[in-house]
C-alpha cells in the first residue's frame, strides 16, 4: 500500500518538476512516517526509500534504533531543548529551529558528542499564532546569529504553510519564502549555505515544487490517513 502511494507521488513529484523547469535531482520527497507502523517504513524501504520524516524525538529515535538498513531521519517537529540531546547525533538534517536558544542547545550537545548537525530555520510564513516559526522579517538576523555557532550548520528555510482547501492558496506563501532564502542566500554569511527549502506537503506540494522547494514532507499521500483526527500539526 505505502509502496504504491509512494511510487504515485513520486510520479506527481516529477511531473510538478518538469512543468517547473527544474531536474528531479532538485527535489528531494521525504516520507513523513510519524505515527506509523515500522512495517509501513519498511515497506518503502525495501524498494530503497531513504528519506524519512518524524515529528517526536521520542518516535524519531526508537525507529532510528529498529531500522537497521541506513536511511536519513529528519526531525520535522517542534524540538524542545531539553530533548536536543536524544536527536543531535541521529537528525540528518533538523528542519525546526526557530529561535537562537534551541540553536544554542544544538550547539552545546553537538560539541559533547563531536558531530556537526544541519539545521533549517523554520519561519511562521503564515503568520498564525498557532504555529511555531520565527517571524519572516526575523529570520535573516536569526540566520547570522545562529551562523555564529561553530558546529551548527544552517542549510536553509522551512514553512508549514497554513491549511487550505486549495493549494494555489499557499503559492503566494511559498513564493514569498524562496525570496527569503535567496536574498539571505546574496548576503554570504560565512558558514551558511542557504540551499535548501522545505516547504510542501500532501495538501499543496507540487505548488511548493513550482515555487522552488528542495524538500517536500509527504505523510497522508504515502501512508494514509493519520490515527488521530484534527490535531493540530505543531
Ligand atoms: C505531519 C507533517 C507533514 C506531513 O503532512 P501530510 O499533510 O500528511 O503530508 C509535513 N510536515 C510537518 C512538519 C508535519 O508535522
Amino acid at each position: 500500500m505505502a509502496a504504491e502511494n509512494y511510487k504515485e507521488v513520486e510520479r506527481r513529484v516529477s511531473k510538478a518538476c518538469a512543468r517547473a523547469g527544474r531536474n528531479r535531482e532538485e527535489v528531494t520527497l521525504i516520507a513523513v512516517s510519524k505515527t506509523k507502523p515500522l512495517e509501513a517504513i519498511e515497506e518503502l524501504v525495501a524498494i530503497g526509500v531513504t528519506e524519512f520524516g518524524e515529528n517526536k524525538v521520542q518516535e524519531l529515535c526508537q525507529k532510528e534504533e529498529s531500522v537497521s538498513t541506513p536511511v536519513h531521519w529528519h526531525m520535522i517537529g517542534t524540538l524542545q531543548r531539553n530533548k536536543v540531546k536524544y536527536i543531535v547525533d541521529k537528525a540528518y538534517l533538523i528542519h525546526s529551529v526557530d529561535s537562537l536558544k534551541l540553536a544554542q542547545e544544538i550547539q552545546k550537545e553537538a560539541v559533547k558528542k563531536q558531530v556537526e548537525p544541519a539545521i533549517l530555520i523554520e519561519v511562521n510564513i503564515g503568520n498564525e499564532e498557532t504555529k511555531s516559526g520565527v517571524a519572516y522579517e526575523e529570520a535573516e538576523n536569526l540566520v547570522k546569529e545562529i551562523a555564529l555557532l561553530s558546529n551548527v550548520h544552517v542549510k536553509g528555510l522551512m514553512c508549514i504553510a497554513p491549511f487550505v482547501e486549495n493549494p494555489e492558496e499557499n503559492r503566494e506563501h511559498f513564493r514569498r519564502m524562496e525570496a527569503l532564502r535567496k536574498r539571505i542566500q546574496a548576503e554570504k554569511i560565512p558558514g551558511v549555505e542557504m540551499s535548501e527549502l522545505s516547504m510542501g506537503m500532501t495538501g499543496d506540494f507540487e505548488v511548493a515544487i513550482e515555487e522552488g522547494a528542495t524538500y517536500v514532507r509527504v505523510g497522508t499521500a504515502i501512508f494514509g490517513e493519520r490515527n488521530y483526527a484534527g490535531q493540530e500539526i505543531k
